[in-house]
């Protein structure tokens, strides 16, 4: 059975996006430790980001560095924080999260929440600071 995040890659569930390439799709984490908190997977459904091939990682970190820096552009932070757990979704993924000490990377810390309009709201932001990279 295809991975939540395959489904969210074609579209049969929503996600609140920030940027796509051929390989690559990001999108904002539904549960976030911080505001910005972003998701960015390989559209190929592979399990454990260690067993992804070294170019499609190597495509996959690099669009990953472009989604950071466009997220700390409208984002306030010191740092943003990248970390690969992958014990929930099967389906190897990046998390990159605004933080301003190393605790705001703490996934037992309680989440965020926000309404839809404001989730629309950030990954607008985002992805016109992404485009305009
Ligand atoms: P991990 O697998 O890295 O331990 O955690 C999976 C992450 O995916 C969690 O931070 C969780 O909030 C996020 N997540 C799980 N299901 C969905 C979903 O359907 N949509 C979005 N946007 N994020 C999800």
């Amino acid at each position: 059975m295809a991975s939540i995040f395959t489904r969210i890659v074609n579209g049969e569930i929503p996600s609140y996006k920030i940027a796509e390439s051929n390989e690559c799709y990001a999108f904002l984490d539904i549960n976030p430790l911080a505001k910005g908190h972003t998701l960015v997977i390989p559209k190929k459904e592979v399990d454990y980001m260690l067993d992804v091939d070294d170019e499609l990682y190597k495509t996959l970190f690099s669009f990953a560095k472009q989604v950071g820096h466009a997220i700390e552009s409208v984002v306030d932070c010191k740092r943003i924080g990248m970390i690969v757990f992958g014990l929930d979704v099967p389906h190897a993924h990046i998390h990159l999260i605004p933080i301003n000490k190393a605790s705001d990377m703490s996934f037992s810390s309680p989440k965020l929440s926000f309404s839809n309009k404001e989730f629309i709201e950030i990954a607008s932001t985002i992805r016109k600071a992404f485009e305009d990279q």
